[in-house]
């Protein structure tokens, strides 16, 4: 008989794990099970894998703070240490699921299979999506094909790699997309279909690993636009922080408060990086960030330039080198 692979699935809140007060009420809700009770409600998943759990927190993904994601991140690569174990499964409130999938691509130090997946819908709607989103989360974990692809994220029947994945619409099932890069792979049918792997460095391949990491910098978003004040880049650089991500115009074009704010901020030692408020694209390099000391994100969006900033600034404060974090990771 075949042998089963032996999963651990980590619950952590969000819609997945939240009930609202009828079937219908499709926004109002809190989270309200626990993990165990998730995968309860999944009929004949004994025959994909054997399965343990362990509930990290249990909270909407808005609450996650720095130190929690350190605490998932460890518990995540202690399972993934343990021969035991050939693979983890995530649950993880979809507002900032990209954020956590994209820290763990870059820490963890594994090729077993880690997959993130949420819910649009609370459990108690007409329709939920959780049940289905986790099953096939774990028909993916327990397959050969997750292996190597660093960190992917499961809804709506598609899987993404966690570095270019982004959640693009507030509530429908079909939230997530990867828009220049596309899906890796679908779930079709209970089987796995796996169509290419992320070109960029991931997993064991990086700089960072949970054993040198210390505690992580602070680091702020700014959102620029028409008008812009200079007064949170001043606030940014009173509150100490280690460095600014700009979610800057177009391709990172700075409005001049925000220009002038982030001179300010650099000439501090603050590490500065434009991203970009468009959706999709890449911020280019410009021959003006050298002399001003900017970093150009490339594809990462503001949220996920921040996570590797901070991950950069326990290496270096380098900018050549932080810039080449920001080519290739
Ligand atoms: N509010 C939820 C969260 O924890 C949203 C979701 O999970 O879909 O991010």
């Amino acid at each position: 008989m075949k042998r089963l692979p032996r999963l651990v699935l980590l619950g952590t809140g969000g819609t997945i794990a939240s009930t609202a007060s009828d079937a219908t009420t499709l926004s109002d809700y809190s989270v309200t099970e626990n993990v165990d009770a998730l995968l309860a409600g999944i009929p004949g998943i004994e025959q994909v894998a054997r399965l343990g759990y362990q509930q990290v927190f249990n909270v909407d993904s808005r609450e996650i703070t720095n130190g929690m994601l350190v605490r998932l991140a460890t518990q995540v690569q202690d399972l993934l240490d343990d021969p035991k174990v050939d693979g983890v499964v995530i649950t993880h409130g979809t507002d900032t699921l990209e954020e956590s999938a994209y820290f763990l691509n870059l820490v963890l130090k594994s090729r077993k299979p880690v997959v993130f997946v949420g819910s649009m819908r609370p459990g108690s709607a007409i329709s939920a999506d959780g049940a289905l989103n986790l099953y096939n989360a774990i028909l993916l974990a327990a397959s050969r094909e997750a292996r190597g692809l660093g960190v992917l994220v499961m809804l709506n029947d598609r899987f993404f790699a966690a570095r270019f994945v982004t959640k693009m619409n507030t509530t429908r099932v079909e939230a997530f997309d990867a828009p220049d890069q596309g899906s890796l792979g679908a779930i079709c049918q209970g089987r796995v279909h796996l169509f290419q792997a992320p070109a960029c460095v991931h997993t064991e391949k990086t700089d960072f690993s949970l054993d040198d990491l210390g505690v992580l910098p602070s680091v702020d978003i700014v959102y620029d636009h028409q008008s812009a004040g200079m007064h949170h880049y001043l606030a940014s650089i009173k509150a100490g922080v280690g460095g600014i991500v700009v979610a800057a115009c177009g391709n990172g074009s700075l409005s001049p408060n925000a220009e002038e704010g982030l001179s300010r901020a650099v000439g501090k030692g603050i590490v500065c990086v434009r991203s970009s408020r468009v959706p999709t694209g890449i911020v280019t390099r410009s021959q003006h960030d050298e002399p001003h000391g900017l970093i150009a994100s490339n594809s990462l969006n503001p949220q996920k330039a921040r996570i590797l900033l901070m991950l950069a600034l326990t290496q270096t404060t380098d900018r050549t080198r932080i810039q080449d974090y920001f080519d290739r990771y």
